[in-house]
């Protein structure tokens, strides 16, 4: 099956079941500064998860545009990719285990003649969380009777296996089980882990995971005495994950149920397709395949592979607004796209095979991302720009690897500079090498690479671990002064001004705006800031509403350009003095913003002095301003 009916059927699935499908929110993450990319579904949920109400109801599905930066170094194997696509369905306090786990079964291996995948349930394994006896959880049997059921209808009689651990896994094996439990390292999900590091307050709960058998593997025995679902040795793939969220941590460390349990759901599209055509390899799903005849056939694997991988996410990224830069979410672009230009020309394709296979990704994806099509030749141009200016960048690597090389060897951390300043990956630096008959030491390269990946791999988790949106009060302090400060921007320069990026820390803010006037002169600056601390002092309050996204527009509510709502839209208006939640009195109000918060409930709660520390151009048209809340003197 394809990637696009994969999808569809996956979206019209719960559709049919109640869902409201909501648009895949951007890669970037908005006021998030906790992490560059959106990586998986839930992601953009979880204040809702937490509680928040959200606008389209509690039954809700989509499909979620999801980058992994932290995988980039292992692309080139048969299943790992930087960007995929997260499936996904949740139940906001509505329904729960009783419901989701058949319909996961259902879709899985529901007839393809009936709108379902069409698996064959004799391949598919599942896991169940085995209890905690440190913290007296207890095992959910319930998801495994469940399944025990499910299968059973199938005319599968499936075996409950205790495993407790992965390591018991390797060391057992399987036991002709199908249902397998396993410990709160594998079959638990809270934000900060397993229950002993969650904080008091924090809800959390067991998961149960759905496995694809590829038959066509066998074992291999380096992973473990035996196999198991969780087992790397590529034979189980997990395709799908409901997560349960029941339980919520007290202060004593106890754990008690939540009054509202949610579900999570969470599915690799790529995954359950590759799981459809029974390939393990997940570059032979249609898009990868139509990618891949621009390239020459019969090249290297792994490079073909890269390349593949890294294009693709690219056209996203530069899609969701991303330009190749030597900092953040742009630094990753650019390296996507230089070792996407780096093993192209090993494999010597034909001329024009770039846009051709850019084109490929627009086209693939322009029914459920329009955006790539429309903008197809902008995101060409960025791309075949960074090849260009990547050629260069190599020419002046390639100085520099004969300038360390003239002494007649090159260190491994020589080989690890050049990876870093300038890209080059262990195979040219070796390549280059073996043409000059000098050895370098790999063992040592890859314990530098392995020490700034481990690095690297630290910091995203921690920024992980540390809260998928950030809700600190200063980031709603400065969340709710960026709503002030742009309609103060509105009322000094004018109503051209439009909000065009946002990044809230719990430092500073900063606001990206449409302004054709250049430079703001000291004067404006003064009365802007001016405007915002006034509204501060007025103690204006802050209500959010929630309407269609018609009445919103009608309303004037403001909105990032180039971004997408759904239906039904919250939206927080600042003000007037007197406006409560029954009656917000959209007309004299100060601001009205499309905006999921969360906020601060008065202005008054800012507290500070509102400063604009920075303000500086972008590109042609739009300006940038960082802005921070100083104690009152
Ligand atoms: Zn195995
Ligand atoms: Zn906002």
């Amino acid at each position: 099956m394809t990637l696009n009916e994969v999808r569809k059927r996956f979206l019209e699935f719960y559709k049919a079941r109640g869902h409201a499908v909501i648009p895949s929110a951007r890669l970037v993450p908005e006021n998030d500064p906790t992490t560059l990319f959106t990586g998986s579904g839930m992601q953009p949920l979880v204040p809702y998860l937490l509680g928040a109400v959200h606008p389209q109801g509690r039954r809700l599905a989509d499909a979620q545009k999801s980058f992994r930066a932290e995988d980039i170094d292992e692309v080139g194997d048969n299943r790992h990719t930087t960007f995929f696509e997260m499936l996904g369905n949740w139940s906001l306090g509505d329904y729960f285990k009783t419901e989701q786990l058949p319909w996961v079964f259902e879709f899985l291996t529901g007839d393809n003649a009936k709108g379902g995948i069409g698996l064959d349930p004799a391949r598919l394994y599942v896991t169940v969380f085995a209890g905690d006896e440190a913290t007296g959880i207890p095992a959910d049997e319930e998801s495994a009777a469940i399944w025990k059921r499910l299968f059973a209808e199938k005319g599968i009689t499936a075996e409950y296996v205790a495993l407790g651990s992965e390591e018991n896994g390797s060391a057992r094996g399987m036991q002709g089980g199908r249902i397998f439990s396993y410990d709160v390292k594998k079959n638990w999900w809270s934000r900060a882990g397993v229950p002993a590091n969650m904080p008091a307050g924090e809800p959390g709960g067991p998961d149960s995971e759905v496995f694809y058998e590829f038959a066509s593997v066998t074992h291999d025995p380096k992973f473990g005495a035996y196999c198991h679902p969780n087992c790397d040795c590529g034979r189980f793939l997990e395709i799908g994950n409901s997560v349960f969220m029941e339980y919520k941590k007290n202060e004593d460390g106890s754990f008690e149920k939540l009054a509202q349990r949610n579900v999570d759901f969470g599915g690799g599209l790529e995954r359950i397709a590759a799981a459809s055509i029974d390939d393990n390899d997940m570059f032979a799903i249609d898009v990868f395949r139509e990618m891949a005849a621009a390239l020459p056939a019969g090249g290297d694997t792994r490079k073909m592979r890269i390349i593949l991988d890294h294009l693709r996410g690219s056209v996203f990224l530069i899609g969701d607004g991303i330009l190749p830069s030597n900092k953040g979410q742009g630094y990753m672009l650019r390296k996507l796209l230089r070792r996407a230009a780096l093993f192209s020309d090993a494999l010597k394709p034909e001329e024009g095979w770039l846009d051709k296979m850019v084109g490929t990704v627009s086209s693939y994806y322009k029914e459920q991302y329009p955006d790539l099509d429309a903008r197809r030749d902008e995101i060409a141009k960025a791309i075949t720009e960074e090849f260009r200016k990547f050629g260069a960048t190599v020419k002046e690597g390639l100085k520099e690897f004969a300038r360390r090389a003239a002494g007649g060897s090159v260190t491994g951390k020589d080989a690890f500079d050049l990876y870093q300043s300038y890209g080059f990956p262990w195979e040219l630096t070796e390549e280059i090498a073996t043409e000059r008959g000098i050895s370098v030491d790999r063992k040592e390269f890859e314990a530098e690479f392995t020490k700034h990946r481990d690095l690297s791999r630290t910091a995203s988790a921690g920024v992980f671990k540390g809260g998928l949106a950030d809700a600190s009060a200063e980031t709603t302090r400065l969340h709710t002064a960026h709503h002030l400060l742009l309609r103060a921007l509105q009322t000094v320069l004018g109503s051209g001004v439009k909000q065009r990026g946002s990044n809230i820390t719990a430092e500073r803010l900063r606001l990206d705006f449409s302004y054709d006037g250049g430079k703001l002169t000291e004067e404006e600056k003064r009365e802007v800031e001016r405007i915002v601390n006034e509204k501060i002092r007025e103690d204006l309050p802050v209500i959010r509403s929630e309407m269609s996204r018609e009445k919103a527009e009608t309303l004037g509510a403001e909105h990032e350009f180039g971004q997408k709502y759904p239906e039904r839209v919250s939206v927080y208006s600042v003000g007037p003095k007197d406006a409560t939640t029954a009656d917000p009195k959209f007309e004299d109000a100060f601001s009205i913003e499309f905006c999921g918060g969360p906020h601060v409930t008065h202005t008054g709660e800012i507290a500070g002095e509102f400063r604009i520390a920075k303000e500086e151009a972008v590109s042609a048209g739009i300006r940038r301003i960082r802005g921070v809340i100083a104690p009152r003197a």
